[in-house]
């Protein structure tokens, strides 16, 4: 694909063995949404050099596991779950990249805060030492144009690039675009794809 776009192959519902195949072919980046089928298989597949991602649903109670389990916690979008990810890094002594979750339209996923929201969030990183805030993520509704996509994902772009100036942070991660609009959100300047099924196929287990 192109070369500085990073492609999180999605593996929900999808076995080890067919994780294993597509690092075979050069996936390094996996992303998870379910605490409970994400364990088993981070510990089965503990050797490959990987990085986990985790782009599910997160209450406070799961921050322990995703400190650490996880890499790359993409879909945070509350002051209390940054608090959380911060206090369990440090207990592992560790330190975790982070992506706060936008929601760009008003009917768009359950998930994330609005562009506003988020700016609480961005002034806080700095009293958290266990962080790295890297940018931001979003899921847009099913349903709409490609032009409205397009528009969406260039409105996050700016929005991240005017983040950086004001408040001197080098956020430099977009994961925007999935396998129905992920070309719509490379033109408008990401450089993280979350691709579930243009990787596996519709196929899934359970
Ligand atoms: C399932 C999922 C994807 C992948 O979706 P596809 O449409 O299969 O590419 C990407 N991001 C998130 C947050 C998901 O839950």
């Amino acid at each position: 694909m192109i070369d500085n776009v990073t492609v999180v192959a999605v593996t929900k519902m999808q076995r080890c063995a067919a994780i294993q195949q597509v690092y075979a072919a050069g996936y390094r980046d996996f992303g998870e949404n379910y605490l409970s089928e994400a364990l088993p298989k981070i510990n089965t597949l503990k050797d490959l050099d990987c990085t986990w991602h985790y782009i599910g649903n997160i209450q406070s109670n799961k921050c322990k596991n995703l400190a650490q389990y996880f890499d790359v916690v993409q879909t945070v979008s509350s002051v209390k779950i940054l608090q959380e990810l911060n206090k369990w890094n440090q207990f592992f002594n560790k330190s975790q990249q982070i992506l706060i979750q936008i929601k760009l339209l008003p009917d768009a996923n359950k998930g994330g805060c609005s562009c506003d929201e988020s700016i609480a969030l961005l002034e806080m990183m700095s009293s958290l030492p266990y962080l790295r805030l890297r940018g931001f993520m979003t899921i847009l509704p099913l349903g709409i144009s490609e032009e409205q996509q397009y528009q969406a994902f260039l409105k996050l772009k700016n929005f991240l690039d005017e983040c950086n100036q004001n408040y001197h942070l080098d956020m430099c991660t977009l994961s925007m675009g999935m396998s129905d609009d992920y070309q719509q959100a490379i033109k408008a300047g990401s450089n993280m794809i979350r691709l579930g099924r243009a990787i596996f196929g519709e196929h899934r287990e359970n």
